[in-house]
């Protein structure tokens, strides 16, 4: 059986155990039926590969092979997908045909703001972390979820990681407020009672809170994108890839570029010249991309 059908394989497994077990996306008997239907006709015409992985959030156990699916397979699980990762419409004030960007993305925020879809999250948050920047921004950049400092004031990347990847920007000859800043997640993952760690987002909340960043995205229609870090890597790519092996590549996420470095709080971690100039590679590499004029001293930063 090729990776592509075994992958398949393992997503229906997943979701049947977890729906099993009670979980509570809206996944129909018959989304899964037909997860089965495709694995079956798969086999018969899996032959065009396609380049592009679905715009999915990881489904899958861990050691489940990447998921490279013939285009009749992935139609599939993308419908399938959608029907999951859409638990409810979202519910936006109409906006008048012509509408600006500034516009849509105002009409988005209040049913943002007012989400419970997440009961866990919803009784823990302080505020809901919609995003900020540019409506009109050519560049996002993607984090994983809101920490206690983004949870506090309703902002992305407001704590010190975030004050780190404000430098970056500004290093790059842009500001805060030229680019788009969101993340997965638009609620600080919850703690049990006197945790005063982070966790990382679960495969659950992660597909719910997906619609409302798809959305924006489409509204904003960056021409590229940055993930930061392995947990926006998997969670827009749907595949574990290893941070310190993909970063500096470039994908594609719904046909924009989208290129893969460190999360910011990894520099703070780890403050060698080495990695930061890793980081300033890729940002490099983010700035040709978008024909921006690059400085010689800008290029030996870090070096
Ligand atoms: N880390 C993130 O990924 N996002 C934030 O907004 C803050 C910290």
């Amino acid at each position: 059986m090729s990776d592509s059908l075994s992958a398949l394989e393992n997503v229906h497994d997943v979701l049947q155990a977890l729906k099993d077990g009670g979980y509570h996306f809206r996944a129909s008997a018959e989304a899964l039926e037909r997860l089965k239907t495709t694995q079956m006709t798969s086999a018969k015409s899996a032959t065009s590969m396609v380049a592009e992985p679905s715009p999915v959030a990881s489904i899958r156990p861990s050691n489940a092979p990447s998921l490279t699916l013939s285009q009749n397979a992935a139609q599939s699980f993308q419908a399938m997908q959608a029907e999951i990762s859409t638990p409810a419409p979202i519910r936006a004030p109409a906006v008048a045909g012509g509408a600006s960007k500034a516009e849509r993305l105002t009409a988005l925020r209040s049913p943002v703001l007012a989400c419970t879809k997440c009961p866990q999250l919803v009784t823990s948050r302080k505020h809901v972390v919609f995003g900020v920047g540019n409506p009109e921004a050519e560049l996002m950049f993607i984090g994983d979820a809101p920490d206690s400092d983004e949870d506090l004031v309703g902002e992305p990347f407001v704590g010190k990681a975030g004050q780190l990847l404000t430098k970056i920007i500004e290093t790059m000859g842009l500001r805060r407020n030229d680019v788009y800043l969101v993340n997965l997640l638009k609620c600080r993952p919850n703690l049990p009672p006197g945790a005063d760690d982070k966790r990382k987002p679960t495969i659950g909340e992660i597909i719910t809170c997906q619609p409302y960043l798809m959305e924006q995205i489409k509204i904003i229609e960056p021409r590229v994108i940055v993930a930061l870090g392995s947990t926006a890597v998997d969670g827009l790519l749907g595949d574990p890839l290893p941070i310190a092996k993909v970063r500096g590549q470039w994908k594609s996420f719904l046909g924009t570029p989208l290129m893969l470095t460190f999360h910011p709080a990894y520099l703070l971690r780890n403050q060698s010249l080495a990695e930061k100039r890793k980081v300033w590679e890729d940002m490099l590499q983010v700035l040709e991309k978008l024909g921006r004029p690059i400085s010689e001293k800008q290029r030996g930063y870090f070096l």
